[in-house]
């Protein structure tokens, strides 16, 4: 339970974001979501008003807010763009800020943090590899070092974000292989700047999340400073792990916003469409789905918010790393899985006009989906993860 005061602080934060939602997203959600453009100036607007890097502390440019307040502030943006392109820009940027901000030496935080945060260039993730996503400590990509800089080749793909980077600027954490062998502990992080030479970047045509881009980057030969490892070599997997932490409860609190919006959009329209002599909204068949999914939500947005208290903790040692591992997956799991579910029956409530881009939902339906089908990690290894953290790590599937 949160004290009074906490509680005050969270909604009094909310409140000025939602104001500044309702104002500047609303009139834009088309040109986000339908012609799929993310307006420069929006990007920027976020980054001023803190709502694009909520983490990130005040000496680098951030409002230095607690991960639980960055979750409410993920709801309200979910609700806002249910679609769900806005709330990629805060995780990706936020959580990799963080980590920079975490893990990376001070050079590294001078040159990356304070244009993030500024919203003047993009930080995305680049951990993807076109073998496969979930086994991260696969990875092929490699980084040599030679005479002060890292030589890097490999392959990155279903990257949120390359083509904002490379038209605002910007880069990317990447993680590559510092040793050969399959490890963990080969994996190291670095700051990928996208203009660098070397460099060929592509696109992928999606089913949603029209208002950012997915692509990929090449890396062939890429001469990268020394400079530009984050923190120690070796330890990539283990910064990437606590960013994905961080990520998958942003994500559970963003679609459980993007679910409780469709439900206020259909609840209306129940009480307004006249079948049969009285207003859907009078049908048992209606109502008894309408308070299975309020409850699921609302249930669902509570162990998001525990997972989120739970994060937090864990970042100043009060907390272990095995219950931060398990909320965090269980906040992703269920928070995009009921509110994928909600959302799919809601639009079923719509009947036709549910199916046509008049209305928010098949954006919603689209955008959460991304979340199933694997952004920041599939539905199964989130199982995984919480299997191992409850059985032990004796009865890991995978042999590292
Ligand atoms: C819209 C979108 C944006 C993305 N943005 C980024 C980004 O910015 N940066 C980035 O690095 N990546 C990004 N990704 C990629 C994402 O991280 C991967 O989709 C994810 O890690 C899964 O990898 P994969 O797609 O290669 O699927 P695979 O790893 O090939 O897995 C396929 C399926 O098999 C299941 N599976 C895998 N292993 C097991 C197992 N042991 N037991 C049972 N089931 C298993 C998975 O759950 C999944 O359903 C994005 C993906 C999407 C869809």
């Amino acid at each position: 339970m949160l004290s009074d005061s906490r509680e005050r602080e969270i909604d009094s934060i909310i409140k000025v974001v939602r104001e500044f939602l309702a104002r500047e997203v609303a009139p834009l959600y088309r040109v986000i979501e339908h012609e799929g453009r993310m307006p420069r100036e929006l990007f920027k607007k976020m980054a001023e008003q803190g709502i694009l890097t909520p983490n990130i502390s005040s000496s680098y440019g951030g409002p230095e807010l607690d991960l639980l307040t960055a979750t409410h502030i993920m709801r309200e943006v979910g609700y806002h763009d249910p679609a769900m392109s806005l709330p990629v820009y805060i995780v990706v940027n936020n959580v990799w800020g963080k980590m920079i901000e975490t893990y990376a030496d001070n050079h590294l935080k001078e040159m990356v943090l304070p244009k993030v945060t500024s919203g003047e260039s993009f930080l995305g993730i680049a951990s993807t590899e076109p073998h496969g996503g979930s086994d991260v400590a696969g990875i092929r990509t490699r980084a040599r070092r030679e005479n002060g800089h890292y030589i890097v080749n490999g392959e990155k793909v279903y990257i949120s974000g390359v083509q904002e980077a490379k038209s605002w600027g910007g880069g990317f954490f990447l993680l590559a292989k510092t040793r050969d062998e399959r490890s963990y502990r080969a994996i190291s992080a670095f700051y990928l700047p996208i203009d660098l030479e070397g460099i060929s970047t592509g696109s992928f045509e999606t089913m949603g999340r029209k208002g950012i881009s997915t692509g990929s980057i090449k890396m062939d030969n890429v001469k990268l400073p020394a400079e530009n490892l984050i923190g120690e070599e070796g330890s990539g997997f283990i910064y990437a792990m606590e960013g994905f932490m961080r990520a998958r409860v942003l994500i559970g609190g963003a679609a459980i916003g993007s679910a409780f919006r469709i439900l206020d959009e259909v609840m209306e329209y129940v009480k307004n469409r006249e079948l049969f002599g009285w207003p859907l909204a009078r049908y048992e068949g209606i109502q008894f789905r309408i308070a299975e999914i309020w409850s699921e939500l609302e249930a669902t947005w509570n162990l998001v918010v525990k997972a989120a208290d739970v994060v937090d903790k864990y970042a100043r040692g009060q907390e272990s790393r095995s219950n931060a591992y398990k909320y965090s997956s269980a906040a992703k799991l269920l928070g995009v899985d009921k509110s994928f579910r909600a959302i799919a029956d809601l639009t079923q409530m719509l009947g036709a006009v549910g199916y046509t881009t008049e209305f928010v939902a098949e954006s919603a339906l689209r955008g959460v989906f991304s979340y199933l089908s694997g952004a920041e990690g599939a539905p199964n290894i989130m199982r995984m993860i919480i299997a191992r953290e409850l059985l032990g790590k004796e009865y890991r599937a995978t042999p590292t």
